[in-house]
């Protein structure tokens, strides 16, 4: 039976420190679902829609991968797709506590699941959506640290919140 896991996340916008967690996890699992969690507290710098065809530009003519957004638990989401995994990826201490809180609030909600950690590779351990975002804001080079189609997206987006 293929092995799916579901790596959910905001992604706003997707990272390279994201991909690599995304082509590891292919080492390990046959399918992943990046999966948009659609929060509605938090202000997103792109919409759900303009993150989904971001992830759709990594990883379109890749058949493992699937991308898709999801409301409410993440737990009954990985339950409603019929899988069991979920991938996270850990950067460092500062993740460790509220990752922590997550795998287990959801192992109780839904014993079912399981939580599996990838600690990230050395080239990005610093990079998270939103330092990327935070340099974007302040006119520096985000040149490596999302793809390309990404960081052209952020100039756009940066040019239209000013001109809005
Ligand atoms: P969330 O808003 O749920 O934290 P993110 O989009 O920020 O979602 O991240 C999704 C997952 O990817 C989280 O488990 C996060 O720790 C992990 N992650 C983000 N950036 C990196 C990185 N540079 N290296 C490894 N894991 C990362």
């Amino acid at each position: 039976m293929a092995q799916t896991a579901i790596y959910p996340g905001s992604f706003d916008p997707i990272t390279s420190g994201h991909i690599g967690i995304i082509e590891r996890g292919l080492q390990v699992f046959d399918q992943l679902i990046v999966a948009v969690a659609i929060n509605t507290r938090k202000k997103p710098f792109f919409t759900v829609e303009e993150r989904l065809s971001l992830l759709q530009g990594c990883f379109a003519d890749n058949d493992r991968i699937q991308v898709d957004s999801f409301s409410g638990l993440t737990v009954d989401y990985v339950r409603k797709v019929g899988a069991s995994v979920i991938l996270r990826g850990l950067r460092a201490v500062a993740d460790f506590e509220y990752e922590l809180q997550m795998a287990n609030m959801n192992r109780k909600l839904e014993p079912g699941v399981e939580t599996l950690f990838m600690m990230t590779g050395e080239e990005y351990f610093f990079v998270s959506s939103q330092n990327v975002k935070e340099i974007v804001m302040l006119g520096g080079s985000i040149s490596g640290l999302v793809p390309p189609h990404v960081e052209q997206a952020c100039l756009s987006k940066l040019a239209t919140d000013k001109d809005g």
